[in-house]
C-alpha cells in the first residue's frame, strides 16, 4: 500500500524532474490545520518534518507536545495573523509565510528582538487582487520587500500566494515568480493539493499540501 505521503512525494519528484530541477529543490509543507495529534503522528513517523498551521492558538495546543517527541520539526505559519498574536507566533513558528503589511512587519521586527528569536519570512502577495483576500497588492510588493528586508532587517526568503479559486493558477504562479525575481528573492511558496504539480512546473520551491495528505477537513 502506498501512503498518501508517498504519493505526494512521488508527484513532487515527477513534477520537479519534468521541470528540469532536482526533487530536493521542492520542500513539502504538510498542512496539518484542523487535524488532531493522532492524525499527524503517522506523517511524522514517515519522516516528514515540515508542517504548516494557519492558527496560532491551534498550533500552540498541538505542537509543543509533538516537538517534544520528534526532532527537528519546522513549523510554518500559513494563515493570516493579527498583530496581537505576533509574540506567540514568534515563539512557536520557524517560518512566517503570511507577512503582508507594514504594521505586522514592524511588530515582528520589534518583538523578535525582545524575544531574541528570529524567523524566516515569506511575503504573501494577493496575486488575484481579490478584496477579501490577505496578501499585499502586487503593485506594492517591491517597496514592502524593501521595508522588511532593508529597513527592518527581517530575513525575507521569498514570496507566497494563494491564487483565486476556479481559475487557471499558472498565470498567477508565473506572476509571483516574476515579482520574486525582480526583488532578488529565491523562494516561492505556491501550490496546494489541487495544483501543486502545476506550481512546481511554474517554479515553486515549496508546496503547501493538506487534503492530499490528511484527507478532507470537516
Ligand atoms: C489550508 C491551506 C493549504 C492546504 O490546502 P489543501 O487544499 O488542503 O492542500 C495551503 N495553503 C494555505 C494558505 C492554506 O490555508
Amino acid at each position: 500500500m502506498t501512503s498518501p505521503l508517498e504519493t505526494v512525494r512521488k508527484n513532487i519528484h515527477t513534477a520537479a524532474i519534468n521541470s528540469g530541477r532536482p526533487a530536493e529543490d521542492v520542500t513539502l509543507v504538510a498542512v496539518s490545520k484542523t487535524k488532531p495529534i493522532d492524525a499527524i503522528t503517522p506523517i511524522l513517523d514517515q519522516g516528514q518534518r515540515v508542517f504548516g498551521e494557519n492558527k496560532v492558538q491551534e498550533a500552540a495546543e498541538k505542537w509543543p507536545e509533538l516537538c517534544a517527541r520528534y526532532d527537528s520539526v519546522q513549523l510554518h505559519l500559513i494563515g493570516p495573523l493579527q498583530s496581537n498574536k505576533v509574540r506567540a507566533a514568534i515563539q512557536l513558528f520557524d517560518v512566517i509565510e503570511t507577512l503582508d503589511r507594514p504594521k505586522l512587519a514592524r511588530a515582528f521586527a520589534r518583538i523578535s528582538q525582545e524575544e531574541n528569536k528570529y524567523c524566516d519570512y515569506y511575503i504573501q502577495v494577493n496575486v488575484g487582487r481579490e478584496d477579501q483576500k490577505a496578501g499585499i497588492d502586487p503593485d506594492a510588493v517591491d517597496s514592502f520587500v524593501a521595508l522588511c528586508r532593508d529597513e527592518l532587517k527581517l530575513s525575507v526568503v521569498g514570496l507566497m500566494c494563494i491564487p483565486p479559486v476556479g481559475q487557471d493558477p499558472a498565470p498567477y504562479f508565473a506572476e509571483l515568480k516574476a515579482i520574486a525575481a525582480r526583488n532578488g528573492l529565491d523562494k516561492l511558496s505556491m501550490g496546494m493539493s489541487g495544483d501543486y504539480p502545476c506550481a512546481i512546473q511554474c517554479g515553486a520551491t515549496s508546496v503547501r499540501v493538506g487534503t492530499a495528505l490528511f484527507g478532507k477537513r470537516l
